[in-house]
This record gives C-alpha cells, sequence and structure tokens, in this order.
C-alpha cells in the first residue's frame, strides 16, 4: 500500500472517465461535484489521532445517535488550489486555516488536529484528485479546486457532552470563478432582526451552526432583493460585524482603510489578512477597529468613504453597491466598484495563480 504525507493511498477502483472529468470541469459551477477520492483521519478519546487515508469518495455511514446530528459538534474550513501557468498547483497559505481550525476546534470542544497533519491531507488529497484542478484559460476565469476539510463528532450517544469520537475528512470540488462575466456590485441588507454572534458565543469559530443561524437572515435579505445580509453587533445594534460569510473594509479618501477589529464576534479571514498586508503594501494606512453603522452612512454621504468592499476565498473581493435597511437605502458605489478594491482583487489572484512574485511567501 502506498502512502502520500503519511496518508495511505486507497484508490478508487471506478474513477471518473477522463471525458466526463473534462466536461465537468468545463463548467463547474460552485460545490456541485466532487473528486474522485477524500481524506479522512479518526480519533478517539482512547487513542488520539489515528493514521490518515486517502480512500474512494463515498457517502458516510454514521449512527442515527451520532452527537454531530443533534448538538451540531462541528467544525469546517475552505481553501482553494490553484494551477498555475506551468502547471504546478497550489494553496494559499493553508496554515492560516490550519491555526484557524485549531481555534474553531478549540471552542467547539474538538480535538486540535496538528497543522502538519491538516495541510499533509490538503496535499495527499490534491496529489492524488490532481487532474481535477481546473486549468484556467484566461486571467478572467478563476477557476480552481475548492477544499473542505471538516471535523464531527461521531460518537453515538445522546449525552450533551464532547464526543469521544471524531471523524476528520476533506472532501474536493472544483469550483469556476464566482462572478461569471466579471465582478459586480453586490448589494446588502443590514440585518435589523437577526445577529450572527454574541460575546463568549462561536462567531470568531467557522462552525455549521453559525451558518445555520445565518440562513434566515439570508433569507430575509433575499426578500428584499438583496444579495447578501450585513450583521451588526449583538450589544448596541451599533457596530458593523460582516457578511454571512465575508469581511468587510471601508476605503477613505484620504488613504485609510479601516476593516472591523477581530472582537470575538467576527470570523478571521485569511483573505482579510492579506488584504491588510497588500494595502499597507500599497502605501495605504490600514486600521482595524470599530466602525459604527453612523459612520458608514454619513462616510459615503460626505463622500469620507469612497469604497465599500467585502472580501473571503470564495469571491475574493466584492464591491458593496448598496446598502438597504428598513428605512434607507445607500448607494456605496457606482455600477463598477472601486478601484482599491479592483487594483488589491488584481494583486490576490496574481500571487494565487503565480503571476507576479510571492513576496510573502504565502503559496504551498
Ligand atoms: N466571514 C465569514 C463568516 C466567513 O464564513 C468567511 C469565509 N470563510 C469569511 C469571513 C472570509 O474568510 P476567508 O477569507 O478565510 O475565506
Amino acid at each position: 500500500m502506498s502512502s502520500s504525507q503519511g496518508f495511505e493511498l486507497r484508490p478508487t477502483t471506478t474513477p471518473t472517465d477522463a471525458g466526463q472529468r473534462d466536461e465537468i470541469l468545463s463548467n463547474p459551477g460552485f460545490g456541485r461535484y466532487f473528486t474522485d477520492h477524500m481524506a479522512h483521519v479518526r480519533w478517539t478519546h482512547a487513542e488520539g489521532w489515528n493514521a490518515g487515508e486517502v480512500r474512494p469518495y463515498g457517502p458516510l455511514s454514521l449512527d442515527p445517535a451520532a452527537s454531530v446530528l443533534h448538538y451540531a459538534q462541528e467544525i469546517f474550513e475552505g481553501v482553494k488550489a490553484y494551477r498555475h501557468a506551468d502547471g504546478s498547483v497550489w494553496t494559499f497559505r493553508p496554515e492560516k486555516n490550519a491555526a484557524r481550525f485549531q481555534a474553531s476546534a478549540r471552542r467547539l470542544a474538538l480535538p486540535e488536529l496538528d497543522a502538519e497533519t491538516f495541510i499533509g491531507s490538503l496535499k495527499a488529497l490534491v496529489s492524488q484528485d490532481v487532474d481535477w484542478v481546473p486549468t484556467p484559460a484566461s486571467e478572467a476565469e478563476e477557476s480552481s479546486l475548492y477544499l473542505r476539510p471538516f471535523m464531527i463528532a461521531s460518537e453515538k450517544f445522546l449525552g450533551v457532552r464532547p464526543s469521544k469520537e471524531v471523524d476528520y475528512y476533506v472532501i474536493a470540488s472544483p469550483a469556476a470563478a464566482y462572478f461569471k462575466g466579471g465582478v459586480k456590485p453586490v448589494s446588502i441588507w443590514l440585518s435589523s432582526n437577526y445577529n450572527r454572534a454574541a460575546p463568549g458565543g462561536t462567531g470568531f469559530a467557522k462552525c455549521g451552526g453559525n451558518y445555520a443561524a445565518s440562513l434566515a437572515a439570508q433569507k430575509e435579505a433575499e426578500t428584499h432583493g438583496c444579495d447578501q445580509v450585513a450583521f451588526l453587533d449583538a450589544v448596541e445594534s451599533k457596530w458593523v460585524e460582516e457578511l454571512g460569510g465575508m469581511n468587510l473594509f471601508f476605503v477613505f479618501k484620504d488613504g485609510r482603510i479601516v476593516t472591523p477589529a477581530l472582537t470575538g464576534t467576527i470570523l478571521e479571514g485569511v483573505t482579510r489578512d492579506s488584504v491588510l498586508q497588500l494595502a499597507a503594501d500599497a502605501g495605504l494606512k490600514p486600521e482595524e477597529r470599530g466602525i459604527s453603522i453612523e459612520e458608514w452612512r454619513e462616510g459615503v454621504h460626505s463622500g469620507e468613504i469612497t469604497e465599500v468592499f467585502a472580501c473571503g476565498t470564495a469571491a475574493v473581493i466584492t464591491p458593496i453597491g448598496e446598502l438597504v435597511s428598513d428605512n434607507d437605502r445607500l448607494s456605496c458605489s457606482d455600477g463598477s466598484g472601486g478601484e482599491v478594491g479592483k487594483s488589491i482583487r488584481k494583486q490576490l489572484l496574481d500571487i494565487q495563480y503565480g503571476r507576479v512574485e510571492d513576496r510573502h511567501g504565502w503559496l504551498t
């Protein structure tokens, strides 16, 4: 039996045929198709982490009493693998995802997976399914292989306590550019009925429950004709936090670029951190601090705030066109989005796709 990165390889006997795979890769959408394999590592309270394996992709066998199904003891991550022009395949700052996965595990009382095994699992799966990493035909295509590591409480037990059996998996799904036909500003619904996270809660963790709780707010956004939802803090309903799946940035006329500080209720985005660095490199003045909804509104009205954008692994940087709430409609950009967001977006993609030097050593 061969192995990769310490993961035993158990290849499928029924791989997807090359023609079918190429057809999928020509129009993958997002999260609909999965590669032929998945990585798996099991943990038990008695033995700790077992040896990992890469095995055929397929349904899990889970006891109906598995605690994840009842109490949502679960965490996940999102990382992309990019194919460069020379055919090589790279991930972007996976050590940041590994660290965030550990922070999420601590909050959800799950066992921590060491960074080496986390990154090893990505490498082992990508190596096995490397033919599934799309080759972008042009700069505009932005296709990649989206990797989804996740960890679930699999013990058959209905008591409310941390599970003594846990399974970690990585699955992979080819992804097209988030914006087909070019980046377009999105409209944002400002949620006043719902909060995403509260002090002492799980806002900083990437756990399924946060996303389950955001769905009603997202539905509300859609009934108001908006693409996504923005959340305010749960205590004062004053401070801007983030979108359901992206961090926010505000660009000021005088060169400041502000993002809400990490207070424990906001997810620490890898893209957010990279934008802060690239903004500083470009001579802008990044600030991590509280930004209130009044400052957002007044800044846009007065012209002090010239751009607002959201950022995350899936869509890179997304300009915010409009902020909609019960009694207000605030236009934050013209139809094209802003120049600062556009420029940082291009720099990030150029690094991810290997078109410029990786000055910060972000690629693995
Ligand atoms: N906030 C939330 C709530 C998210 O789900 C995500 C996506 N992981 C982000 C921000 C952006 O994080 P990243 O840049 O690491 O993708």
